[in-house]
């Protein structure tokens, strides 16, 4: 049997009276990259945020590594293996390159992931080290926030939306990375309007629409009229992401 690290049960979420995420089942294998699309508002990042334990959970459940994760904090999360690269790259601007590397390992957790091979990695941030973070670019951020995540030897790394505003040879580069980090045995789910980047990089994909899972599937063959149906709840013959193929540029 698949050893799945990651499932998320009948899972509501709220924000006081608003409701944003509704009923979602997801399950992620050990190994796996998974994608998470959808429009603006669709709940993706609610739904990671959750995963984190940023965002509480109304009802259903989240179960990882076969433990239920229900009122446990965000930060023993860390611990148990779970990292979120929060969209919009926060990093610390005070600080430099390699100290907010090294924040990052904080939690102690034993893994292959240090400083070198965050550098292996992302070659760009070799050169950057020393300097504070405040005149790197979007691209630059980026690598510092994913190698920062992965500097907590995570198991399970959440991204989010790691391509918004991002030039598309930049955001070549920044995925370019996503199989080294699998290599490394860490399992990936990825949250991306981008619907191509999206299916490029993920074995899977969950597609939401308004807080509801719109449509699931493998990213082989996929049926790109569906995807279109499924992101904007649209007939395929309003055209839409995926209809044009290999523009790399998606449905932002
Ligand atoms: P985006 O790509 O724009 O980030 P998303 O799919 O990640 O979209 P979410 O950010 O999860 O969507 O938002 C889902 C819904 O929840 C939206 O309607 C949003 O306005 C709402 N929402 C998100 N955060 C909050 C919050 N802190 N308080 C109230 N409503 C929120």
């Amino acid at each position: 049997m698949a050893d799945r690290i990651l499932e998320l049960s009948g899972v509501d979420i709220r924000y006081g009276l608003f409701q944003a995420v509704f009923g979602v089942d997801l399950s992620v294998e050990r190994g796996e990259a998974v994608a998470i699309i959808g429009a603006n508002g669709a709940g993706k990042s609610t739904l990671l945020n959750a995963i984190a334990g940023l965002v509480p959970v109304h009802q259903g459940s989240i179960t990882y590594q076969g433990q239920p994760l229900d009122g446990v904090p965000a930060h023993k999360r860390v611990g148990m293996g779970i990292a979120l690269v929060p969209e919009g790259r926060r990093i610390f601007a005070s600080l430099t390159v390699e100290e907010n590397l090294l924040i990052g390992a904080h939690s102690g957790r034993p893994g292959p992931w240090d400083v070198g091979k965050v550098l292996d990695t992302f070659p760009l941030l070799q050169r950057l080290m020393k300097r504070q973070t405040a005149g790197l670019s979007g691209g630059e951020r980026q690598a510092l926030a994913i190698g920062r995540g992965l500097m907590s030897n995570p198991d399970l790394i959440l991204l989010d939306e790691v391509s918004l505003g991002l030039a598309p040879i930049v955001v070549k580069q920044v995925y370019e990375a996503i199989p080294a980090i699998r290599s490394q045995g860490t399992t990936v789910l990825v949250v991306e309007q981008d619907v191509n980047q999206a299916l490029a990089v993920a074995d899977r994909f969950s597609c939401l629409l308004e807080g509801r899972v719109s449509l699931s599937g493998d990213t082989t063959n996929v049926d790109h009229a569906r995807i279109t149906e499924a992101y904007f709840g649209l007939t395929a013959a309003h055209g839409g992401p995926g209809s044009d193929t290999g523009s790399g540029e998606g449905a932002a």
